[in-house]
């Protein structure tokens, strides 16, 4: 099945959120079981007069044979099938562009509505490890992003909407499917390795989207990921941090970027809101929880290096002071410049020696490696360049359509 296929549109959000018995379906809106929760899909077959294991079945299905046609289904009675072909389906986001680059990094860009803005992005990144190969996927939350982070290309594009579960969980699956296309069903296996809930949007804003796809992430009959495998990635949204506590069991990351409220401010806004003091407790509260599960032995801090903004030595010891008390792995950032920036990418030689300082401190810190430079691998670039590339072909075609215009009417 060609990506073309799979999907060009997407169920309304209330649709995907709450899904309803099929007799209060309009006939031409099908329910998109794609982004349902186990709970979700077993409610739905419940609803429906059926057992709700079925919807452990229909999950393996979607999930780990990479099936959209219920008629692929064989261990569904065929009157369930016919029932489920009438009134739902499975679509995930349509692609409107890819790229898969030569170190193996794949992009996407879904399209997730109307409107030349509605667009989405999503990264693969793989990766040799001493377990294996990791195939990471860097996971879209919304549709551009609030908080407006002065280095995030995201942030320019402001805020449009949150992805809804489909749209979320769609991320996942088509990176998997883009594996599997030309294996026959009953050979296909997940390929995708780990999950960082860090594409475009503040994931914790569109919290119960988020938190239901994350389940469907770790649930046994969908991906089974392990819960050290499925990473959410915060710019710090406290509150929700220590709602998370209470609802999911997955690893933390906090984008940091500065280690002193002022600086934090400019680069992360929503700091004035819920300064360092509050994250890093609500960091160590996350940790305090379930100090001996081993996704949660320590989080991880990722800070992007911007040319002689927080890269001096004295940041470096700054974040020694600020982190002293927090169980936390750095991940240090080349910053990867898009169009306008204004910021530039630390040296390299600068990098290192923050570095040194961190680990001299006892600390595991790493540099991320710039993977995927030929496909634009920086949060927000590609949509950007495809929504040019789109706008262009459009006033294009309006301008060829106003030249005919005014040789039609010339005669
Ligand atoms: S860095 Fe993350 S939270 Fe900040 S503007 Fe970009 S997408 Fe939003």
């Amino acid at each position: 099945m060609s990506t073309e296929v799979v999907a060009t549109s997407v169920v309304s959000d209330a649709q995907q959120q709450s899904p309803s018995a099929p007799t209060q379906q309009k006939s031409v809106e099908k329910v998109n079981l794609l982004g349902m929760s186990r709970p979700q899909m077993e409610k739905f077959f419940e609803d429906m007069g059926e057992k709700k294991f079925r919807a452990g079945q229909v999950m393996k299905w979607i999930h780990q044979f990479f099936v959209t046609d219920f008629a692929e289904m064989t261990n569904i009675s065929g009157k369930l099938r016919e029932k489920l072909e009438k009134i739902c389906e499975i679509k995930a986001p349509e692609v409107v562009h890819k790229n898969y680059s030569k170190d193996g990094t794949r992009k996407w860009v879904f399209r997730v509505g109307d409107g030349e803005g509605s667009l989405v992005e999503t990264v693969l990144i793989p990766a040799e490890h001493r377990s294996g190969l990791r195939r990471t996927l860097c996971i879209s939350s919304q549709v551009g992003c609030a908080l407006d982070c002065s280095f995030c290309s995201t942030g320019k594009q402001g805020f449009q909407r949150d992805l809804n579960q489909a749209e979320i969980i769609g991320q996942l699956w088509m990176a998997n499917y883009s594996y599997m296309e030309d294996v026959p069903v009953l050979e296909r296996e997940r390929s995708v390795t780990n999950v960082v809930m860090m594409g475009m949007g503040e994931p914790l804003l569109n919290y119960d989207a988020v938190l239901n796809s994350m389940r469907t992430m770790l649930d046994d009959f969908a991906y089974g990921m392990s819960k050290r495998r499925v990473t959410l990635s915060t710019s710090g949204v406290v509150p929700k941090i220590d709602q998370m506590v209470k609802d999911i069991d997955v690893a933390l990351a906090i984008s940091l970027h500065a280690p002193n409220d002022e600086l934090r401010n400019e680069l992360v806004p929503i700091n004035k809101k819920y300064p360092l003091e509050q994250l890093i407790a609500a960091c160590q509260r996350y940790i305090a929880k379930d100090g001996n599960e081993s996704s949660r032995k320590h989080v991880t801090i990722e800070y992007v290096m911007l040319d002689g903004v927080n890269d001096h030595p004295e940041h470096a010891q700054q974040m020694i002071k600020l982190l002293k008390n927090l169980p936390s792995k750095i991940n240090l950032i080349p910053f990867n410049p898009f169009p306008h920036a204004p910021y530039g990418r630390s040296s390299r030689n600068r990098i290192i020696s923050f570095q040194k300082t961190l680990s001299d401190a006892g600390f595991v810190c790493t540099i991320r490696q710039t993977r995927g430079d030929d496909i634009d691998a920086a949060c927000g670039q590609l949509v950007g360049q495809v929504a040019d590339r789109t706008r262009r072909a459009e006033q294009w075609k309006k301008k060829v359509a106003a030249k005919n215009e005014i040789l039609r009417s010339q005669g």
